[in-house]
């Protein structure tokens, strides 16, 4: 990879979290899809699954704050997202996945039908809900279910997670 593609790839990351693209990731990026999610399957947020998610985002947002706000001013800039983020997700994607299991484990349960797990087709509406292209959601959503049974397991969403946020650096760097 070169570095014009890094940046390209780390832009693309920086900006699936800048939900509202304001050009910083804060707490209201990670509330913002957490209701946004919600209101896609008609889930209240005072019901217990979307506390849950609602506990998820704020647990998500800690752990990316952690990671990445440097200067302790509780908003993630693209600078820091590249220096502190992208080297700790480089070193250890899996690591940096863990943060967000609460959310995604929250998530599949809202999107899932009653205990039957999460299909595809709902995994495709939570991606649409965050920003993925229409055009993409399906594709990348039938992929996620790696072992092919027809349902999407948390296990296969943080795999998924980790490899879309393990972003390689160039030689150069
Ligand atoms: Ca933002
Ligand atoms: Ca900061």
């Amino acid at each position: 990879m070169d570095s014009a593609e890094y940046e390209r790839k780390i832009a693309a990351r920086f900006a699936a979290f800048d939900q509202d693209g304001n050009g910083y990731i804060d707490r209201e990026d990670f509330s913002a899809a957490a209701r946004a999610v919600l209101a896609e399957f008609g889930t209240t947020a005072r019901s217990d699954r979307g506390q849950a998610v609602f506990a998820g985002a704020e647990a998500f947002w800690q752990g990316m704050a952690g990671i990445a706000d440097v200067d302790g001013d509780q908003r993630v800039t693209r600078e820091e997202f590249v220096t502190g983020a992208a080297k700790r997700l480089r070193d250890n994607p899996h690591r940096f996945a863990e943060i967000a299991r609460p959310f995604l484990h929250a998530v599949l349960a809202v999107a899932g039908a009653d205990g039957a797990g999460t299909t595809p087709e709902a995994a495709a509406r939570v991606l649409r809900v965050l920003g993925t292209p229409a055009e993409l959601a399906g594709a990348v959503a039938a992929g996620l279910d790696t072992d092919g049974d027809g349902l999407i397991a948390e296990d296969e969403v943080l795999a998924a997670f980790a490899a879309y946020c393990g972003v390689e650096a160039p030689d150069a760097l």
